[in-house]
């Protein structure tokens, strides 16, 4: 190593999040991928493998692997060098890294929820410290890597008027007063809005014994329909008998007939923007997300339910489940990189597919610290004085204003997910 040369592109070892809705042992994608980049692992066949950490957070710091590193962690080396951040993100995000990178393998359902926005969230915190730990708003993307699925944003409202027909439970509920204030709106976006919150109010405010009853005798009447062979997509009933064996007597088995089911293909990715109702049901995605942990449940969950402030915050604005996939555009400027780029500037997630004929191929330098994550391929990473094999599984840090050259020996070309923050 040349003296005064210093060390700013190197693997990582990420933290493993075993939580238990996570996909079991090698079934996992996070699994998969650990053992790709450490063959000599050892995935345990009865284990859940939830979610893989790319980044710095304190619940879930990446080891680094150089030796030449004197810092342990990926966060305690940023702290000492927060230049390599890029200066806009040093100076906008306080020497922090704005961002985390993750990979998640949902077997079940997550809790459906929604994020505050910056003003909402620095006003619970300041209330309810316990409950929202911190003043940062929590804009999340998600990029299918195998056929995933989640709800997202609210149904159109002809869609939620013929559940409120075909399921009868799903109407007593609601209420007949509420109802009809749905069916009664016509065109005017406001009016619209209003009739949806004072539906979703009511469901969330039902009294307990009323939703437990009502759901019982729905789960009971769509599996006597379904053993009978009869179709029950009216009731949406696949999705309700798999929810409510996950999730017996939750809220939440009714808030799918006010939600967009949204099935993505790998590579198709939703973004969650502030006050988006939102679950991840099943499937692997790649995820990127602001540094916060304020979230706002609304079913499919034993934890705690600020029923009041979901019910305020939510964004009640009826689409259509092909508009909550989040389109991803071809760089101007590199015909293999592909960019999800949400309306936030927390972060903003590269896909790159290096075709098979592509030997060499430079990962471009930027003014913004990255992450990136080998999906598929293998190659020699060259940013001297750094020089590391990255193959699937292979995570790198890449510090502002470096390149990667990768000298590419895979037959099958590269399939790489790099998150930065672009300002
Ligand atoms: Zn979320």
């Amino acid at each position: 190593m040349a003296a005064g040369v210093a060390v700013e592109v190197f693997p990582l070892k990420c933290v493993v999040q075993h939580y238990a809705w996570g996909k079991i042992g090698q079934d996992s994608e996070v699994a998969k991928l650990i053992l790709g980049d450490d063959p000599a692992i050892a995935i345990e066949q009865d284990k859940p493998y939830a979610e893989l950490w790319m980044g710095a957070h304190p619940k879930g710091d990446a080891a680094i692997c150089d030796n030449r590193i004197p810092q342990e962690t990926l966060g305690a080396w940023i702290a000492e060098h927060p230049n390599s951040l890029g200066s806009k993100v040093k100076c906008t995000f306080q020497g922090q890294l704005p961002f985390l990178f993750k990979v998640l393998s949902v077997n079940i359902s997550l809790s459906i929820q929604a994020h505050p926005n910056k003003e909402l969230a620095e006003k619970l915190h300041t209330q309810y410290p316990d409950r929202y730990p911190d003043k940062n708003h929590k804009p999340e993307m998600a990029i299918a890597l195998t056929p995933f699925e989640g709800l997202c944003g609210f149904r159109p409202v002809n869609e939620i008027i013929g559940f409120l027909k075909n399921v009868p439970e799903f109407h007593a509920v609601i209420g007949n007063e509420a109802a009809e204030m749905l069916e009664n709106s016509t065109g005017d976006p406001h009016q619209v809005s209003a009739a949806l919150k004072q539906c979703f109010t009511r469901m969330m405010n039902c009294e307990k014994k009323t939703f437990v009853d009502q759901l019982n005798m729905l789960v009971k009447r769509v599996s006597q329909e379904a053993a009978a062979g009869e179709d029950t997509t009216g009731s949406n009933g696949e999705l309700l008998l798999r929810l409510h064996c996950q999730f017996p007597g939750d809220v939440g088995c009714f808030v799918i007939y006010f939600l967009n089911l949204v099935q993505l293909q790998p590579g198709q990715a939703m973004f969650l923007g502030a006050n988006e109702p939102h679950a991840y049901l099943y499937g692997d995605c790649i995820e990127c997300m602001a540094c916060s942990d304020n979230t706002v449940r609304a079913g499919l969950t034993p934890k705690f339910i600020d029923v009041q402030t979901l019910c305020e915050m939510l964004n009640y604005v009826p689409a259509p489940a092909c508009l909550k996939i989040f389109p991803s555009v071809r760089d101007s400027s590199d015909p293999f990189v592909f960019l999800y780029d949400p309306p936030v500037s927390d972060f903003t997630v590269m896909r790159i597919e290096v075709p098979s004929s592509v030997k060499r191929y430079t990962v471009s330098s930027i003014d913004s610290a990255s992450i990136l994550l080998v999906i598929r391929g293998e190659a020699r990473g060259i940013a001297p004085p750094s020089e590391v094999n990255v193959r699937r599984g292979s995570v790198l840090f890449i510090a502002a204003d470096k390149a990667v050259d990768l000298c590419i020996s895979s037959v099958d070309g590269m399939l790489l997910f790099r998150a930065c923050c672009l300002l």
